[in-house]
């Protein structure tokens, strides 16, 4: 391998520049070529990327955001389109790639690798913490954080007011995000698309929490919840079967996506990369990196597409335990 390319590519995550770095850093440290491509594939397919060495790559470590932007590309998915972007590949005689994105990142990735023989590790860099194949995905921390830290400043103000709060948080199909920080927020309640509620059991709960004392409370709703009603049309339903309850809503939106990368991803995101680099260097090819249990492992990118990802049962647990 004598040139390695990277990207960026679907939704960004914080910890993404510092995945750019290590990648930049280890290919120098090996002494191997290296670009990154601007805006994930379709920079790929335009042919718009630059070298990158290792003082390319200074100062960027604390940053949100990715310095080579990130991209949905619609031409990449036809066949045409993989064409072209390998096309570009060998006009910039780039060997391999390092892919950071998430699953849809990783589609693309088996695809042009099938189809034009390019290797490809996949970095898993997505807030939402919804691939199989390792327990943390870059930037899933830091979003936890910045919910979190947003939660504490609504319950400043739902207790001054004694509300009730609806706060909706990302993660696509998956409750990492609305049960972790629920349970570092303190959340009377949190509404996770892995495991229907009910709305018979919410309103109940919410009125136990009233007997029981709380004059506020918070509920968590994951975006991708499938409780059959969005966060504006619970909160209304609430207050009609509710009416002491002066129910609000807070959707947080993409403020979850942006800040400083935590200590914890910025580490996580130089392990993976590092590994992701000496990967491509033994000749290994369409897998992902992961962390499983502290150690830097790797699965073909196929089978940590195919897995469904589970809830942890016992984070609902406490939950319930804790809002008692
Ligand atoms: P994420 O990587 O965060 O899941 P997307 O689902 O938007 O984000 O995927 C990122 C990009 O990967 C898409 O814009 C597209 O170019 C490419 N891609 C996604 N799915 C496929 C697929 N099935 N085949 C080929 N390319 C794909």
């Amino acid at each position: 391998i004598k040139k390695i390319g990277v990207l960026t590519s679907g939704g960004d995550a914080p910890g993404m520049n510092a995945a750019i770095r290590a990648v930049v850093r280890a290919c120098a440290y090996y002494h191997t070529e290296c670009v990154g491509f601007y805006r994930g594939y379709q920079g790929m397919i335009e042919g718009d990327y630059i070298a990158l060495n290792a003082r390319s790559v200074r100062n960027i470590l604390p940053y949100g955001g990715t310095i080579l932007q990130s991209a949905r590309s619609k031409e990449f998915k036809t066949q045409e389109g993989r064409a072209k972007a390998a096309e570009k590949l060998k006009e910039a005689e780039v060997d391999a790639l390092v892919l950071i994105g998430g699953d849809g990142t990783f589609r693309g990735g088996v695809a042009l690798s099938k189809e034009h023989d390019i290797p490809c590790i996949g970095v898993p860099g997505t807030i939402d913490n919804d691939i199989s194949g390792t327990n943390f995905t870059i930037g899933y921390d830091t979003a936890l954080n910045t919910v979190v830290e947003a939660i504490d400043k609504i319950r400043d103000t739902a207790s001054s007011h004694n509300r009730l709060f609806f706060v909706e948080v990302m993660g696509r199909d998956a409750g990492f995000i609305a049960l972790n920080s629920g349970i570092g927020a303190g959340a009377e309640e949190i509404l996770i698309p892995e495991e229907d509620l009910g709305l018979e059991r919410l309103l109940d709960s919410l009125e136990r929490s009233r007997r029981s004392g709380k004059t506020s409370s918070i509920v968590v709703v994951s975006e991708g919840d499938k409780i059959g009603k969005n966060v504006f049309e619970l909160a209304e339903y609430v207050k009609e079967n509710l009416p002491y309850y002066d129910a609000k809503v807070t959707v947080l939106g993409h403020i979850q996506r942006g800040g400083k990368p935590t200590c914890f991803d910025r580490v996580l995101a130089s392990r993976l990369c590092v590994k992701a680099v000496e990967l491509l260097m033994d000749g290994k090819r369409d897998v992902m990196v992961g962390i499983v249990n502290n150690d830097i492992t790797y699965t073909s990118i196929s089978e940590a597409l195919k897995t469904e990802h589970t809830v942890n049962k016992d984070l609902l647990r406490i939950s319930d335990i804790l809002s008692t």
